[in-house]
Formats: structure tokens, sequence, C-alpha cells
């Protein structure tokens, strides 16, 4: 285990944090609007993670597909959507949305399709 103390020099914050806010710059300025349900506006932080999960497991495991560069692009986007939803917590609406019923799962419908011995009242609707 490597226990050697890195230090990350006051130069290299200074730079992510602007990179950060250059990037919340630039996205409000191309969508100045921001969700007041907290949700959807977690989705759209959670749009950004989604790239920068794929981009760091793609480095890992396929690194012809992307790059370091990739990678700090999508954390410096995903770091500038979670200042976004910050900046915006004292104007979420907290307020469960409309639900519906969801149909009751029909086990016999699923081992027919294992069997491919669909009934048919299931074929026929
Ligand atoms: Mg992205």
């Amino acid at each position: 285990m490597n226990t050697t103390k890195q230090t990350v020099s006051e130069e290299s914050i200074k730079t992510v944090i602007d990179q950060v806010f250059s990037e919340v710059r630039n996205a409000t300025e191309k969508y100045p609007t921001w969700p007041t349900d907290p949700l959807r506006a977690l989705a759209v932080l959670g749009e950004e993670y989604g790239e920068l999960n794929k981009a760091i497991l793609q480095l890992t495991y396929e690194p012809s597909k992307t790059s370091h560069a990739e990678v700090r692009m999508e954390a410096i986007q995903t770091a500038a959507m979670a200042l976004r939803l910050a900046m915006s917590l004292d104007r979420y609406q907290y307020a469960p949305c409309r639900q519906h019923s969801q149909q009751k799962l029909d086990l016999t419908v699923i081992r027919a399709r294992e069997k491919d011995d669909f009934p048919e009242y299931y074929e026929n609707g």
C-alpha cells in the first residue's frame, strides 16, 4: 500500500475551481432556467454523474474509447451541476408527484414465457 502523502497544489485547486465556475457560467448562459422540482434538478446532476461514471469506467476497462481529458471534463461538468443544484436550495418546492397503480405481476405469464408456452389470454391481450 502506498502511504506516501501527496499534496495537491493550491494552483491546481484554483484551476479546478476556475473551470467549475466557468462551466457554471457557460451552462447558465446556455440554459438559464433550472428545475424548481428538486428531483428534476437531481436528475440533471445524475445525468452528468452518469457521464462521469461512463468515462471513468471506459478509461479503466476500454481506454481506447476515452481519455484523461474526457474524465476531467465530465468531472468539471458534474461539479458544476452540483453547484447549480446547491445554488437553488432555497427555491425548491418539495411536493410529491402524481402516482398511478401498476398491474399486479402475474407469475404464470412469466413462467409460461420461460416455457415458450403463452396462455391464450395473454397473447390476445
Ligand atoms: Mg457531461
